[in-house]
């Protein structure tokens, strides 16, 4: 699983220049079987090129320095932090369309607490690129862990993707679900089914896929 926990490149060398990029979406439109040149279409790639740099901001962020510059040392506090139900928009790098579902992030502080703002911002940072959920669910968990050396952190992603709901074998309302348990969550039972406990009670129907 090593290879699968390394954070990819921040960025990837040789960035297109505007003019490369919006011939890039003009092909497309053109494999679509539309007319790039008629009047809907005029401005398309322009936004989609501005799109792209928002879908996949993640690229800019690194998720280390993220939480680093933000932990305070915890002041006795040593029980479960969780933070639940998490929205998740990622893209899928095998078809680049969305993956949408929700992150649960919970650590056992041991030395350090973060922003739970950060916590949602470090899910951005990984989910905001191109990706597969396995590998998505081992980043976010192996940061907070290399950052925060908790006693423990659990991550579960659950999440619908729309490669198997729009085409393929077209099967919407299906979601997947990915964890990793590391530290107390994995080796402790009582750890990790409060943990399980706690994301257990959340309101049906709360996330659209
Ligand atoms: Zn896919």
């Amino acid at each position: 699983m090593n290879s699968i926990s390394k954070p990819p490149a921040l960025a990837c060398d040789g960035v297109p220049s505007q003019e490369e990029a919006e011939a890039a979406v003009r092909t497309l439109l053109r494999l679509a079987g539309d007319d790039p040149t008629r009047e809907g279409l005029r401005d398309t790639p322009q936004r989609v090129v501005k799109a792209y740099k928002e879908l996949f901001g993640g690229y800019q962020v690194d998720p280390v320095s993220l939480l680093e510059r933000t932990f305070e040392e915890v002041s006795g506090y040593d029980e479960v932090v969780l933070l639940r139900d998490i929205r998740l928009e990622s893209y899928c790098e095998h078809h680049m369309v969305p993956i949408i579902g929700r992150c649960h992030v919970a650590y056992l502080p041991e030395r350090r607490v973060v922003g739970i703002s950060k916590l949602a911002r470090l899910v951005d940072a990984f989910s905001k690129r191109l990706q597969i959920q396995e590998r998505l669910t081992v980043q976010i968990a192996d940061t907070i862990n290399q950052v925060l050396q908790p006693r423990g952190v659990a991550v579960v992603i659950e999440a619908g993707h729309q490669c198997m709901s729009t085409r393929g074998v077209h099967k919407p309302g299906v979601s997947m679900v990915t964890s990793r348990m590391l530290g107390a969550f994995r080796t402790d039972p009582n750890t990790r089914r409060e943990f399980l406990d706690l994301i257990g009670h959340r309101a049906p129907g709360s996330l659209d896929f």
